[in-house]
C-alpha cells in the first residue's frame, strides 16, 4: 500500500502525499513536486507516501472529485462525471491506512485535496455552490486516527514559524516513540521530561505546568494512562506558537544558569542581544550562538541536556528568521 522514497534507518519517517514527492499520480496524470521537501528535508525524512485516489483504484488519469454535502459529513463525488461516488472507499482506504502505518512521526499532506488536504478544504452544495470548508475525507481520518501525530501542509511549510513548529514537532514525537519501545518507567519519563522543560516552555507556560504536576504523579499512577495523558498534553502544548515573548522568557531562564560563570559586560551583552531578538531586529540564532558560546566556555550538566538548544538540525537553518 505504501512506497518509501529510501531504506535509511537513521532518517524519521514521515508520511506524504504522493504527489507532493513529484509521484505523477495527480487526476490529470500530473504532480505537485515540493522543493522543501523534497531538497531540504529529505536529508533527514524519509518519505512513506500514500495517493489514497490511487489506492483505492481510480487510476492515472482519473476523472477529478470534490466534496459535497453536508460539512459534517461531506461525500467526494465526481466534479463532472455523474455517478462518481468514493466516499465509502476513501474511507475503508483511510481506515486501513491507519491500522497498518509503519511509526512515522508525521504527515505532509497536500493542501486544497478532497482527499489528502489537512483543512480548509471546499465543500460545494449539489448545485455547485460554496458550502463552507473542512479537511479531506481521507486526511481526516488520519488525523483523527492518530491524534498526536505531527501533520502539516506543504503550503503552510511557507510559513518559517509554522514550519520551524512541524520540524520541531516531528524531533519531539520521534524520541518520544523511541523512548516508548521499551518498557516506560517513571524515571525515564522524568528524564523526557527533563530534557524538553524549555523547549515546552518555549511554547506554553499552561502546558509546561500541567504536564509538571503529572510527571509529579509518576511512580503513584498507572503509567500506561498517564503516558497516553502526557504524550497528547505535550504534542498539544508544543502546536501552540513558540512567540518572541515566549521565547525571551525561556533565554532569560537559561541566562540564570550562566549568572555565576560570565561577568558583568558578557551579561550585559547577552540581555542586549535578547532585547534585540524581542524587537524583532535579529533572528533566535543570534542569542542561541551567544548562549552556546557561553555553554562551551562554562559547561553545565543540566542545560547539555537541554532539548531547546538544538531541537534540530542546524542546517535546516530554523532559526534563522526574522
Ligand atoms: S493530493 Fe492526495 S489523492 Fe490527490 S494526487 Fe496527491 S496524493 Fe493523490
Amino acid at each position: 500500500m505504501a512506497m518509501t522514497t529510501s531504506s535509511a534507518e537513521s532518517r524519521i519517517q514521515i508520511g506524504i502525499s504522493s504527489c507532493l514527492l513529484g509521484e505523477s499520480v495527480r487526476f490529470d496524470s500530473g504532480h505537485k513536486r515540493d522543493a522543501y521537501i523534497n531538497d531540504d528535508l529529505a536529508k533527514y525524512f524519509e518519505y512513506v507516501s500514500f495517493c489514497p485516489e490511487v489506492g483505492i483504484g481510480m487510476g492515472i488519469p482519473r476523472p477529478p472529485i470534490r466534496l459535497v454535502g453536508d460539512p459534517a459529513q461531506p461525500r467526494a463525488v465526481g466534479v463532472r462525471v455523474e455517478g462518481i461516488d468514493v466516499t465509502e472507499k476513501l474511507i475503508d482506504y483511510a481506515h486501513a491506512v491507519v491500522a497498518d502505518l509503519p511509526p512515522i512521526s508525521g504527515y505532509l499532506f497536500k493542501r486544497g485535496s478532497p482527499s489528502c488536504g489537512m483543512e480548509r478544504v471546499k465543500i460545494y452544495t449539489d448545485k455547485g455552490m460554496p458550502n463552507g470548508s473542512t479537511s479531506g475525507l481521507y486526511a481526516s481520518i488520519v488525523m483523527r486516527g492518530l491524534p498526536n501525530l505531527p501533520v502539516e501542509e506543504e503550503g503552510r511549510l511557507n510559513d518559517p514559524v509554522l514550519r520551524e513548529n512541524f520540524v520541531e514537532r516531528v524531533y519531539v514525537f520521534d524520541r518520544w516513540q523511541r523512548l516508548c519501545k521499551d518498557e516506560l518507567t517513571p524515571a525515564k519519563l522524568i528524564a523526557f521530561h527533563t530534557r524538553h522543560k524549555f523547549l515546552l516552555l518555549s511554547h506554553s507556560e499552561t502546558h509546561y505546568r500541567r504536564l509538571g504536576r503529572l510527571v509529579a504523579d509518576a511512580g503513584t499512577r498507572d503509567m500506561r494512562e498517564l503516558s497516553r495523558e502526557y504524550v497528547s498534553t505535550l504534542m498539544d502544548g508544543l502546536k501552540r506558537r513558540a512567540t518572541r515573548r515566549r521565547h525571551s522568557n525561556v533565554l532569560q531562564h537559561i541566562m540564570g544558569y550562566l549568572k555565576r560563570s560570565i561577568d558583568t559586560g558578557d551579561k550585559a551583552e547577552l540581555n542586549r542581544v535578547i532585547a534585540e531578538y524581542k524587537e524583532g531586529t535579529v533572528p533566535l540564532i543570534v542569542p542561541m550562538k551567544l548562549i552556546e558560546h557561553h555553554f562551551r566556555r562554562h559547561p553545565d550538566d543540566y542545560m547539555a541536556l537541554q532539548i531547546y538548544l538544538a531541537p534540530h538540525p542546524t542546517d535546516l537553518g530554523l532559526r534563522n528568521h526574522l
